[in-house]
């Protein structure tokens, strides 16, 4: 075991701080990794405030963070995919069973047995849970690290690593190639992303926003339309036409507006969560053969997958870097969706600790 600097937060009611935190040694298959960058994920919030208590409860001290980039240090004897000096990458997970139908598949998010990036039960008992990204060092093992383009700002390509892969993954499984029209509900952390994936696939972008001061923004990340939510018109003008919609809001919203919009066949999937459960009405569905569905991040091969289609398409989140002794305001911004579009620690700050 060694030790290493991160900011935690000690109760759910208490503001993340410097502290140190135990990692194991790499052992033969573990890659270690100095962190240079890690993004601020609006779960990382709920989590350190215990918001998850159901499902999820917190266990402190909490270090969060699953956007995670940097170099690798340190490679166990039995690592072959990297070395020290390589650049490298950490999303939600850190590890599985590898041996389950879903691991075999490449599809890690589906392991019963997965080990998520923090809050969750350290098989390798350095801690009572795993701790995340807000931190100087990582060891992981080998499986879930991610090779970076080199091409990339790191700063932005953290960001890729949950909110990136989160919209990747369902706009690939649905299909969203050239030609199809598609729709991205709530331009934030997600949606922006959804915005510029869905471009790049060669798809035809609408963005759906209750703001319409998001119109310029929305057309620079590369939308092809926008339509303010709120305008009964201009959502009807949309009836019927869409293949695919990723609806990227977690505050409680009509989804029936947005089922309406799809064409026969079309899919609406969930990223976003809000908190109540949603009214859908069966009809909407029925009548067009259509079909809603949610999707969590994604697999590992897929996730490398989009790290190399954006170091191709020289995608990156847009990103405001902060030191981490801004993160606790970096929150209280966050609840008020003031970030242009997510909030990206410059890890270089946590050295003067
Ligand atoms: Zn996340
Ligand atoms: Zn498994």
């Amino acid at each position: 075991m060694y030790k290493t600097k991160a900011y935690s937060a000690t109760s759910a009611t208490s503001k993340l701080a410097s502290a140190t935190i135990p990692r194991r040694e790499p052992t033969d298959h573990d890659v270690q990794i100095e962190i240079l960058f890690c993004g601020v994920c609006h779960s990382d919030l709920h989590q350190v405030r215990n918001e998850w208590k159901e499902v999820m409860p917190t266990i402190y001290p909490c270090v969060p963070g699953h956007e995670i980039v940097g170099r690798v240090t340190r490679v166990g004897r039995g690592v072959t995919k990297f070395k020290a000096g390589d650049l490298a990458a950490v999303g939600c997970m850190v590890d599985s069973d590898h041996t389950c139908p879903n691991c075999k598949e490449g599809l890690e998010q589906f392991c019963p047995n997965v080990t998520l990036t923090y809050n969750f039960p350290d098989k390798h008992e350095t801690a009572p849970v795993t701790y995340g990204g807000y931190s100087d060092s990582i060891v992981v093992n080998e499986r879930f690290v991610l090779r970076v383009p080199s091409n990339l700002s790191l700063a932005g390509a953290a960001p890729l690593l949950c909110a990136g892969i989160t919209t990747y993954s369902p706009l690939r499984h649905w299909g969203v190639t050239k030609g199809k029209k598609v729709g991205v509900v709530g331009l934030g952390g997600l949606g922006h992303m959804g915005v510029k994936f869905a471009h790049a696939l060669g798809a035809h972008v609408v963005v759906f926003t209750t703001s319409p001061g998001k119109t310029e923004d929305a057309l620079r990340l590369g939308a092809d339309e926008v339509v303010v939510s709120r305008d009964a018109a201009a959502m009807q003008e949309h009836a019927s036409t869409f293949d695919f919609i990723l609806d990227c809001v977690s505050a409680n919203h009509d989804i029936n507006a947005y089922v309406n919009l799809l064409a026969r066949d079309g899919n609406l999937t969930l990223v976003g969560a809000p908190e109540k459960p949603l009214a859908l009405s069966a009809f909407g569905l029925i009548m067009a053969r259509r079909s809603l569905s949610g999707s969590p991040i994604g697999g590992i091969p897929e996730t490398q997958e989009m790290l190399d289609f954006c170091g191709k398409h020289n995608i990156t989140a847009d990103v405001e870097i902060i030191p981490i002794q801004k993160v606790n305001e970096a929150y209280d911004r966050l609840l008020k969706s003031d970030v242009k579009y997510r909030f990206s620690i410059d890890m270089a700050s946590l050295k003067s600790e």
